[in-house]
Protein backbone atom coordinates (compact mmCIF):
# COMPACT_ATOMS: atom_id res chain seq x y z
CA UNK A 1 0.00 0.00 0.00
CA UNK A 2 1.24 3.45 -0.82
CA UNK A 3 0.88 6.50 1.37
CA UNK A 4 -0.11 9.31 -0.95
CA UNK A 5 1.40 12.62 0.07
CA UNK A 6 -0.62 14.71 -2.33
CA UNK A 7 -3.26 14.45 -5.00
CA UNK A 8 -0.53 14.76 -7.60
CA UNK A 9 1.32 11.84 -6.04
CA UNK A 10 -1.83 9.74 -6.38
CA UNK A 11 -2.45 10.82 -9.98
CA UNK A 12 1.16 9.99 -10.86
CA UNK A 13 0.89 6.58 -9.24
CA UNK A 14 -2.58 5.49 -10.33
CA UNK A 15 -2.70 6.57 -13.96
CA UNK A 16 -5.25 4.22 -15.39
CA UNK A 17 -8.44 2.49 -14.41
CA UNK A 18 -6.48 -0.75 -14.27
CA UNK A 19 -3.98 0.78 -11.84
CA UNK A 20 -6.85 1.72 -9.56
CA UNK A 21 -8.52 -1.67 -9.80
CA UNK A 22 -5.28 -3.52 -9.07
CA UNK A 23 -4.64 -1.17 -6.18
CA UNK A 24 -8.04 -1.93 -4.68
CA UNK A 25 -7.64 -5.66 -5.33
CA UNK A 26 -4.29 -5.76 -3.57
CA UNK A 27 -5.69 -3.82 -0.69
CA UNK A 28 -8.72 -6.06 -0.27
CA UNK A 29 -7.39 -9.45 -1.34
CA UNK A 30 -3.62 -9.32 -1.13
CA UNK A 31 -3.23 -11.48 -4.23
CA UNK A 32 -5.96 -14.00 -3.39
CA UNK A 33 -9.37 -12.91 -4.66
CA UNK A 34 -12.26 -13.62 -2.31
CA UNK A 35 -15.57 -14.67 -3.84
CA UNK A 36 -18.27 -12.48 -2.25
CA UNK A 37 -20.91 -15.14 -2.97
CA UNK A 38 -19.43 -18.18 -1.20
CA UNK A 39 -16.36 -16.79 0.54
CA UNK A 40 -13.90 -18.95 -1.39
CA UNK A 41 -10.38 -17.51 -1.27
CA UNK A 42 -8.07 -18.51 -4.11
CA UNK A 43 -5.59 -17.22 -6.64
CA UNK A 44 -7.10 -19.71 -9.07
CA UNK A 45 -10.50 -18.08 -9.59
CA UNK A 46 -11.03 -17.70 -13.35
CA UNK A 47 -10.26 -14.40 -14.97
CA UNK A 48 -12.88 -13.65 -17.60
CA UNK A 49 -11.79 -11.62 -20.57
CA UNK A 50 -13.69 -9.29 -22.81
CA UNK A 51 -12.34 -8.93 -26.36
CA UNK A 52 -9.24 -10.73 -25.14
CA UNK A 53 -8.68 -8.32 -22.28
CA UNK A 54 -9.10 -8.98 -18.56
CA UNK A 55 -10.88 -6.08 -16.88
CA UNK A 56 -11.36 -7.37 -13.38
CA UNK A 57 -14.26 -9.77 -13.84
CA UNK A 58 -13.68 -13.05 -11.99
CA UNK A 59 -15.57 -16.33 -11.95
CA UNK A 60 -15.46 -18.29 -8.73
CA UNK A 61 -13.86 -21.69 -9.16
CA UNK A 62 -16.16 -23.12 -6.48
CA UNK A 63 -19.62 -21.60 -6.81
CA UNK A 64 -19.03 -20.39 -10.38
CA UNK A 65 -20.59 -16.99 -9.70
CA UNK A 66 -19.08 -13.88 -11.19
CA UNK A 67 -17.64 -11.03 -9.18
CA UNK A 68 -15.42 -7.97 -9.27
CA UNK A 69 -13.47 -6.24 -6.55
CA UNK A 70 -16.21 -3.63 -6.32
CA UNK A 71 -18.71 -6.05 -4.84
CA UNK A 72 -19.09 -5.49 -1.14
CA UNK A 73 -17.55 -2.03 -1.29
CA UNK A 74 -18.93 1.46 -1.63
CA UNK A 75 -18.22 1.21 -5.38
CA UNK A 76 -20.66 -1.66 -5.94
CA UNK A 77 -23.29 -0.88 -8.54
CA UNK A 78 -21.52 2.27 -9.70
CA UNK A 79 -20.51 2.62 -13.32
CA UNK A 80 -18.13 5.45 -12.62
CA UNK A 81 -14.44 4.73 -13.07
CA UNK A 82 -12.61 3.95 -9.84
CA UNK A 83 -10.21 6.69 -10.79
CA UNK A 84 -12.93 9.30 -10.39
CA UNK A 85 -13.98 7.77 -7.09
CA UNK A 86 -10.42 7.78 -5.79
CA UNK A 87 -9.90 11.42 -6.72
CA UNK A 88 -13.23 12.34 -5.18
CA UNK A 89 -12.35 10.58 -1.93
CA UNK A 90 -8.94 12.19 -1.84
CA UNK A 91 -10.41 15.65 -2.34
CA UNK A 92 -13.16 15.02 0.17
CA UNK A 93 -10.65 14.00 2.83
CA UNK A 94 -8.07 16.66 2.21
CA UNK A 95 -10.14 19.82 1.93
CA UNK A 96 -10.37 21.01 5.48
CA UNK A 97 -13.78 22.59 5.01
CA UNK A 98 -15.10 19.99 2.60
CA UNK A 99 -15.83 20.16 -1.10
CA UNK A 100 -19.05 21.15 -2.82
CA UNK A 101 -20.70 19.04 -5.48
CA UNK A 102 -20.25 21.87 -8.00
CA UNK A 103 -16.53 22.00 -7.36
CA UNK A 104 -16.15 18.23 -7.45
CA UNK A 105 -18.16 18.04 -10.68
CA UNK A 106 -15.69 20.39 -12.33
CA UNK A 107 -12.63 18.72 -10.84
CA UNK A 108 -13.42 15.19 -12.03
CA UNK A 109 -15.67 15.98 -14.97
CA UNK A 110 -19.03 14.55 -13.93
CA UNK A 111 -22.42 16.22 -13.64
CA UNK A 112 -23.26 18.10 -10.48
CA UNK A 113 -25.96 15.55 -9.69
CA UNK A 114 -23.47 12.70 -9.96
CA UNK A 115 -20.99 14.58 -7.79
CA UNK A 116 -23.71 15.23 -5.22
CA UNK A 117 -24.53 11.54 -5.03
CA UNK A 118 -20.84 10.56 -4.88
CA UNK A 119 -20.27 12.92 -1.98
CA UNK A 120 -23.23 11.47 -0.13
CA UNK A 121 -22.01 7.95 -0.70
CA UNK A 122 -18.56 8.91 0.53
CA UNK A 123 -20.06 10.68 3.52
CA UNK A 124 -22.17 7.61 4.22
CA UNK A 125 -18.97 5.63 4.66
CA UNK A 126 -17.48 7.98 7.18
CA UNK A 127 -17.45 5.92 10.34
CA UNK A 128 -18.35 7.24 13.72
CA UNK A 129 -15.51 7.27 16.15
CA UNK A 130 -16.05 5.68 19.50
CA UNK A 131 -16.86 8.76 21.44
CA UNK A 132 -15.69 8.30 24.99
CA UNK A 133 -14.37 11.12 27.02
CA UNK A 134 -12.39 10.42 30.14
CA UNK A 135 -11.06 13.72 31.30
CA UNK A 136 -11.02 17.46 30.72
CA UNK A 137 -13.91 17.51 28.32
CA UNK A 138 -14.96 20.82 26.81
CA UNK A 139 -18.67 20.90 26.04
CA UNK A 140 -20.55 23.52 24.09
CA UNK A 141 -23.62 23.91 21.94
CA UNK A 142 -24.08 25.92 18.81
CA UNK A 143 -26.77 26.71 16.25
CA UNK A 144 -26.48 26.02 12.56
CA UNK A 145 -28.51 27.01 9.53
CA UNK A 146 -31.64 29.07 9.50
CA UNK A 147 -32.44 32.20 7.61
CA UNK A 148 -31.08 34.91 9.87
CA UNK A 149 -27.54 35.93 9.12
CA UNK A 150 -26.60 36.82 12.63
CA UNK A 151 -28.21 36.55 16.00
CA UNK A 152 -28.55 39.95 17.50
CA UNK A 153 -29.70 38.49 20.77
CA UNK A 154 -26.27 37.15 21.62
CA UNK A 155 -26.51 33.45 22.41
CA UNK A 156 -29.09 32.61 19.80
CA UNK A 157 -30.87 29.94 21.82
CA UNK A 158 -34.24 31.42 21.00
CA UNK A 159 -33.76 31.28 17.24
CA UNK A 160 -36.26 28.72 16.05
CA UNK A 161 -35.03 28.06 12.50
CA UNK A 162 -31.55 27.12 13.57
CA UNK A 163 -30.63 23.58 14.47
CA UNK A 164 -28.81 23.03 17.76
CA UNK A 165 -25.68 20.92 17.76
CA UNK A 166 -23.80 19.80 20.84
CA UNK A 167 -20.06 19.29 20.80
CA UNK A 168 -17.60 17.59 23.12
CA UNK A 169 -13.85 17.80 22.84
CA UNK A 170 -11.02 16.23 24.76
CA UNK A 171 -7.39 15.71 23.88
CA UNK A 172 -7.87 17.03 20.34
CA UNK A 173 -10.68 14.59 19.56
CA UNK A 174 -14.10 15.95 18.94
CA UNK A 175 -17.65 14.66 18.77
CA UNK A 176 -20.67 16.58 17.52
CA UNK A 177 -24.29 15.59 17.75
CA UNK A 178 -27.43 17.23 16.43
CA UNK A 179 -29.83 17.66 19.33
CA UNK A 180 -33.53 18.48 19.61
CA UNK A 181 -32.96 21.45 21.89
CA UNK A 182 -30.39 22.78 24.33
CA UNK A 183 -32.41 21.95 27.42
CA UNK A 184 -30.72 20.72 30.56
CA UNK A 185 -32.23 17.29 30.05
CA UNK A 186 -30.83 16.85 26.54
CA UNK A 187 -27.37 18.27 27.31
CA UNK A 188 -26.96 16.23 30.47
CA UNK A 189 -28.18 13.14 28.67
CA UNK A 190 -25.37 13.43 26.13
CA UNK A 191 -22.73 14.16 28.78
CA UNK A 192 -23.99 11.28 30.88
CA UNK A 193 -23.73 8.92 27.92
CA UNK A 194 -20.27 9.92 26.71
CA UNK A 195 -18.24 11.35 29.57
CA UNK A 196 -16.80 9.34 32.44
CA UNK A 197 -18.38 10.20 35.78
CA UNK A 198 -16.20 12.18 38.13
CA UNK A 199 -14.07 13.68 35.37
CA UNK A 200 -13.82 17.38 34.60
CA UNK A 201 -16.37 19.00 32.31
CA UNK A 202 -15.80 22.54 31.09
CA UNK A 203 -18.72 24.57 29.76
CA UNK A 204 -20.01 28.09 29.29
CA UNK A 205 -22.39 29.56 31.81
CA UNK A 206 -25.64 28.51 30.12
CA UNK A 207 -27.98 27.32 32.85
CA UNK A 208 -28.61 24.10 30.96
CA UNK A 209 -25.28 22.91 32.34
CA UNK A 210 -26.00 23.75 35.98
CA UNK A 211 -26.58 20.17 37.04
CA UNK A 212 -23.30 18.95 35.58
CA UNK A 213 -21.76 19.53 39.00
CA UNK A 214 -23.84 16.72 40.49
CA UNK A 215 -21.73 14.02 38.89
CA UNK A 216 -18.71 15.81 37.48
CA UNK A 217 -16.15 18.40 38.40
CA UNK A 218 -17.73 21.34 36.63
CA UNK A 219 -15.61 24.25 35.42
CA UNK A 220 -17.58 27.21 34.10
CA UNK A 221 -16.31 29.93 31.79
CA UNK A 222 -18.41 33.11 31.93
CA UNK A 223 -18.46 34.06 28.27
CA UNK A 224 -21.29 36.50 28.83
CA UNK A 225 -18.97 38.51 31.05
CA UNK A 226 -16.32 38.55 28.35
CA UNK A 227 -14.20 35.95 30.12
CA UNK A 228 -12.61 33.27 27.96
CA UNK A 229 -10.33 31.56 30.45
CA UNK A 230 -11.65 31.04 33.97
CA UNK A 231 -9.63 31.70 37.10
CA UNK A 232 -8.34 28.12 37.15
CA UNK A 233 -7.16 28.30 33.55
CA UNK A 234 -9.99 26.31 31.96
CA UNK A 235 -11.49 27.32 28.63
CA UNK A 236 -13.68 26.03 25.79
CA UNK A 237 -11.63 27.57 22.99
CA UNK A 238 -10.90 24.27 21.26
CA UNK A 239 -14.50 23.25 20.76
CA UNK A 240 -15.28 26.79 19.65
CA UNK A 241 -12.49 26.54 17.09
CA UNK A 242 -14.14 23.42 15.77
CA UNK A 243 -17.50 25.20 15.51
CA UNK A 244 -15.97 27.95 13.43
CA UNK A 245 -14.48 25.37 11.06
CA UNK A 246 -17.80 23.55 10.80
CA UNK A 247 -19.76 26.75 10.21
CA UNK A 248 -17.36 28.18 7.69
CA UNK A 249 -17.45 24.86 5.86
CA UNK A 250 -21.21 24.72 5.86
CA UNK A 251 -21.70 28.35 4.91
CA UNK A 252 -18.86 28.54 2.42
CA UNK A 253 -19.12 25.19 0.72
CA UNK A 254 -22.49 23.67 1.33
CA UNK A 255 -24.56 26.90 1.43
CA UNK A 256 -27.75 25.39 2.74
CA UNK A 257 -27.80 22.25 4.78
CA UNK A 258 -31.24 21.06 5.72
CA UNK A 259 -31.65 19.82 9.30
CA UNK A 260 -32.23 16.40 7.78
CA UNK A 261 -28.71 16.23 6.39
CA UNK A 262 -26.95 18.06 9.19
CA UNK A 263 -25.99 14.95 11.23
CA UNK A 264 -24.04 13.61 8.26
CA UNK A 265 -22.21 16.87 7.73
CA UNK A 266 -21.32 17.00 11.41
CA UNK A 267 -19.97 13.46 11.18
CA UNK A 268 -17.95 14.43 8.12
CA UNK A 269 -16.30 17.39 9.87
CA UNK A 270 -15.71 15.37 13.02
CA UNK A 271 -14.04 12.62 11.00
CA UNK A 272 -11.84 15.06 9.13
CA UNK A 273 -10.88 16.83 12.32
CA UNK A 274 -10.10 13.63 14.21
CA UNK A 275 -8.01 12.11 11.41
CA UNK A 276 -6.20 15.33 10.45
CA UNK A 277 -2.83 14.02 11.62
CA UNK A 278 -3.07 10.61 9.93
CA UNK A 279 -0.93 10.57 6.80
CA UNK A 280 -2.60 7.39 5.63
CA UNK A 281 -6.22 8.35 5.83
CA UNK A 282 -7.00 7.75 2.16
CA UNK A 283 -6.07 4.08 2.52
CA UNK A 284 -7.74 3.80 5.88
CA UNK A 285 -10.93 5.22 4.43
CA UNK A 286 -10.81 2.93 1.41
CA UNK A 287 -10.35 -0.13 3.59
CA UNK A 288 -13.36 0.54 5.75
CA UNK A 289 -15.69 1.70 2.98
CA UNK A 290 -18.08 -1.16 2.56
CA UNK A 291 -21.41 0.59 2.65
CA UNK A 292 -23.40 1.03 -0.48
CA UNK A 293 -25.99 3.79 -0.57
CA UNK A 294 -28.86 3.80 -3.02
CA UNK A 295 -30.21 7.00 -4.46
CA UNK A 296 -33.73 6.32 -3.19
CA UNK A 297 -32.38 5.50 0.26
CA UNK A 298 -30.56 8.77 0.35
CA UNK A 299 -33.83 10.62 0.18
CA UNK A 300 -35.65 8.42 2.67
CA UNK A 301 -33.24 7.04 5.22
CA UNK A 302 -34.57 7.64 8.73
CA UNK A 303 -31.10 8.06 10.18
CA UNK A 304 -30.65 11.09 7.95
CA UNK A 305 -33.46 12.73 9.83
CA UNK A 306 -32.96 14.92 12.83
CA UNK A 307 -31.64 12.88 15.73
CA UNK A 308 -31.07 13.56 19.40
ZN1 LIG B 1 -17.90 -18.48 -4.91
Amino acid sequence: MITFHSLLHMIDTLHTEEDCRVYLENMRWNGKPICPHCGSISEHHYKLTKDGKFEGLYKCKDCRCRFTVRQGTMFEGSNLPLKKWFYAIYLFLSHKRGISSCQLARDINVTQKTAWFMLHRIRYNVKDDDANFNDMTQVDETYIGGKTKRNRGGQGRSTKQKTPVMGLLSDGLVYAKVIKNASSKVLLGVIDELVRKGSTVISGSWSGYNKVKNEYIHEVVEHSLGIYVNKDGFHTNSIEGFWSQLKRGIIGIYYLVSPKHLPKYCKEFVFRHNTRKESNRFNAFLQQSTERLYYGELLEKPEWQLIG
